[in-house]
């Protein structure tokens, strides 16, 4: 029996929308023929997620995810997939006002990250992403890994071009270049591999632009649901 994918999304639609195309294709190529994913998906309005954001207003933020949340639960989903990286700072909270699952974005990522078999890491994602315990602890703490993150100029840069372009589907070769560097300078103080810690990062940056292992987590999470999805006993044996 197939599971129902509830997909928590719209931050921004941008990714969402490779997230439904990931697990679709992903579904196809697992079963074949005409099959696709059962998903339901709540979709946000990111202004709304923005504003709170940068105002500090986590308490509001978290009060508008438990409710994207409980529409997910009450529309079908048997899991919940939270399409966005830093809209895991409350998924603790979230968690506990659902019955159903929530499939955490950075332990698909760190799964993937153990299974190249490296444990240095850089980190890209927004601001609160890259310097907020929740993201980065939980791959330190929970998973072992060693994170690193570009300096202060190199944070502002990535938070930027995610708020000012990537969320507004503006791709620029320009940008590209400046993450390209801020990724080579972390290689360069040792990072073996590069999270893509935000779901738009991977619209921008493709594996071919980076020398070493990279990892998408829109992609990542996106196959993480298949899984849960697809597989025939209690998920959490996976
Ligand atoms: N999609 C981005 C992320 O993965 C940023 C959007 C947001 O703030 O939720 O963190």
């Amino acid at each position: 029996m197939m599971r129902t994918i509830g997909l928590l999304g719209g931050m921004s639609w941008e990714s969402s929308v490779e997230y439904y195309r990931i697990i679709n294709q992903e579904v196809r190529r697992r079963l074949g023929g005409t099959h696709s994913a059962k998903s339901v998906m709540y979709s946000v309005d990111f202004h709304d997620v923005e504003a709170l954001q940068h105002e500090g207003d986590w308490e509001g933020a978290t009060a508008l995810m438990v409710a994207g949340a409980r529409a997910v639960e009450a529309g079908g989903g048997d899991f919940l997939v939270i399409c966005t990286n830093t809209m895991h700072r409350m998924a603790d909270e979230v968690q506990a006002a659902i019955e159903i699952p929530l499939i955490h974005i950075a332990d698909a990522t760190a799964a993937a990250v153990a299974d190249a078999g490296i444990d240095r890491v850089a980190l890209l994602g927004t601001r609160f992403t890259m310097e907020d315990d929740f993201y980065r602890g939980r791959l330190q703490h929970g998973h072992g890994l060693d994170v690193h993150i570009p300096d202060a100029v190199g944070r502002a840069i990535v938070h930027g071009v995610i708020y000012d372009e990537l969320v507004q589907g503006v791709i620029e070769d320009r940008s590209r270049a400046r993450f390209v560097e801020i990724i080579e300078g972390l290689v360069a103080a040792g990072a073996e591999g590069v999270i893509a810690g935000c779901t738009e990062i991977e619209l921008l940056v493709e594996p071919a632009d980076v020398a070493v292992p990279y990892f998408p987590t829109t992609r990542l999470h996106a196959l993480a649901a298949v899984d849960w999805a697809l597989a025939d006993q209690d998920p959490a044996a996976i």
